[in-house]
């Protein structure tokens, strides 16, 4: 493991990551996300999404990649034949989309269940002003190269829960670098639950 100098690149507050997987997470003094990678510590803008609840509701925000791509889907093998199915298919991929990955911690399923659900919704967020340094953001654990492998297990996974038995999908992923955003979310166990957007 190396060790780096751990410190806020505006203020040089030192930086206490809570997980050794950190990729991003905010200077608790002013607020600056900061990312952690081989090369270094860097300044990484962050979008906060406008939430339609109120603040109190909040407990803590979580980090979210948001990719503007294309899935090309090249074939489509299924055992059922349902026209429905493969034309929900060919609407959803068929153009360029919004694509999702939460960049939390969390189980993969998980992970594949809440991108699905956000791609097939294609919701586009509000920005809001950062909210105080008091408001937590969980860090970010999962890096823009590792959301785009997340990426296929999340296309995959949509795909597969269609009615028509997918037995084979072949496709490929064009995405431009992702923004990262901040979601509100609300403890739920030992995992988040995203809060209601602005759409
Ligand atoms: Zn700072």
């Amino acid at each position: 493991m190396k060790l780096l100098a751990l410190r806020c690149p505006t203020c040089a507050q030192a930086l206490k990551p809570q997980n050794p997987e950190v990729v991003v997470l905010r200077c608790a003094n002013c607020e600056t996300a900061v990312s952690i990678s081989d090369t270094g510590l860097d300044i990484i803008p962050i979008q906060f999404a406008a939430p339609a609840i109120k603040p109190e509701q909040i407990d803590a925000w979580v980090p979210l990649w948001i990719f503007n791509g294309r899935v090309n889907i090249h074939s489509r093998q299924t055992q059922g034949s349902n026209s429905q199915a493969q034309q929900d298919s060919q609407q959803l991929w068929g153009y360029p989309r919004r694509l999702y990955v939460p960049a939390w911690e969390l189980p993969t399923e998980e992970a594949c269940q809440i991108g699905g659900d956000l791609v097939q919704r294609q919701p586009a967020f509000q920005t809001i002003d950062s909210p105080s340094a008091k408001a937590t953001l969980i860090e970010a654990v999962l890096t823009p190269e590792d959301a785009l492998k997340l990426l296929e297990f999340v296309v995959f996974n949509v795909e597969a829960a269609r009615k028509d038995w997918l037995k084979d999908l072949r496709f490929t992923i064009e995405a431009a670098t992702p923004q990262l955003w901040a979601i509100p979310a609300q403890k739920a166990g030992s995992g988040w639950r995203l809060q209601p957007l602005v759409e």
